[in-house]
């Protein structure tokens, strides 16, 4: 049987794939589990501090549940507290691989540290290349899930989120993926088209599993994810190196600023809702954000992996509401 890789942020997966290693984002198994406070639970008792973000110990407690062997670990372009986290899982004597995306964005320093993972997995380029092709065929299969959201708008902004989010790892198997996602397509091409206020979600995914079903119940249409929508690499020119220095979220705010002013233009949207988590240094960045769109902007904060609150709801219904009494 194949080994598990499991990775703490968006890596660049195919290497994974090319080695026959079954990629696995620790972020996804944590939230799509029928019971993710489990894991939370896991890190808690080992000693994580309560006030610490849910997801570096959902993380922590993936790993030592499912018994992961090798975590590859994004120490630059990601989160602060992986340092911390790597350190601990070194401790507990699982394998950690650095990579570090460049903060200033340069090419040659992307180059080496993909060339490292190559030769850490054993790839050579030809068998990566052949990979990389067969990869993008299944990323060009979400890109139209992406459009048929914001365009034809018969996929739901939940939907959206789930496809996207999930290509970090296409479940541990690319193939299968791809076919998944077509046979969607095929199950909802001809739905009905959906109404709403079209929002734009940027922000790291969220941990609060009704958010957008609340969303959309009150009149909302996500028709864009931001940062999930980066995670799917929906750039289909050049080699690795090209497309992971396109991708924007491990490069700063700046970059993803560009890419979000480009998006909701494109995409018609009306209003932003940016979503951070407690304890999260990216929180932070909310001030560059207000001020770098010309469009109502609502923040919401979310810390545990349970349903909306009463006041986040109030908070998304007055945002609608004001939305709706401006038309
Ligand atoms: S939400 Fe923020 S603090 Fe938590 S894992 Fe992501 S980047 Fe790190």
């Amino acid at each position: 049987m194949a080994e598990f890789v499991g990775f703490t942020t968006t890596i660049p997966v195919e290497i994974i794939f090319a080695g026959g290693y079954v990629p696995v984002d620790l972020n996804n198994v944590f939230i799509t589990d029928s019971d993710p406070m489990r894991f939370i639970d896991i890190a808690e008792k080992d000693g994580f501090p309560r006030n610490m973000c849910n997801w570096i110990k959902g993380i922590y407690g993936v790993v030592k549940e499912r018994k992961i062997q090798t975590v590859i670990a994004v120490m630059v372009g990601d989160c602060s507290n992986t340092h911390a986290l790597s350190e601990i899982l070194t401790h507990k004597g699982v394998k950690v691989i650095p990579f570090a995306y460049p903060f200033d964005r340069d090419r040659e320093s992307l180059n080496r540290e993909i060339e490292k993972l190559m030769r850490i997995f054993r790839v050579d380029h030809e068998k990566l290349t052949k990979v990389q092709k067969e990869i993008t065929t299944v990323r060009k299969i979400l890109n139209r899930i992406d459009r048929l959201t914001y365009k034809e708008g018969v996929v739901s902004g939940y939907e959206n989120h789930l496809w996207l989010v999930r290509a970090s790892d296409m479940m541990g198997d690319y193939e299968n993926y791809g076919k998944m996602a077509r046979s969607f397509i095929q199950k909802i091409k001809n739905s009905k088209k959906r109404e709403g206020i079209r929002l734009a979600y940027i922000g790291v995914p969220p941990i609060i599993p009704d958010f957008y079903d609340f969303i959309e119940e009150k009149g909302g249409f996500v028709v864009f994810n931001e940062i999930q929508r980066q995670f799917s690499l929906p750039f289909f020119g050049g080699n690795i190196v090209d497309r992971y220095i396109k991708y924007t979220y491990p490069y700063g705010i700046f970059a993803r600023i560009e890419d979000i002013k480009r998006e909701i233009r494109k995409r018609n949207v009306r209003a932003i809702i940016h979503y951070v988590q407690a304890f999260c240094f990216r929180i932070m960045e909310d001030i560059i954000l207000r001020d770098s769109f010309n469009l109502p902007i609502l923040t919401i904060e979310g810390e545990l992996p349970k349903p909306l609150d009463t006041r986040m709801k109030l908070r998304i219904e007055a945002f609608l509401e004001m939305l709706r009494s401006n038309d």
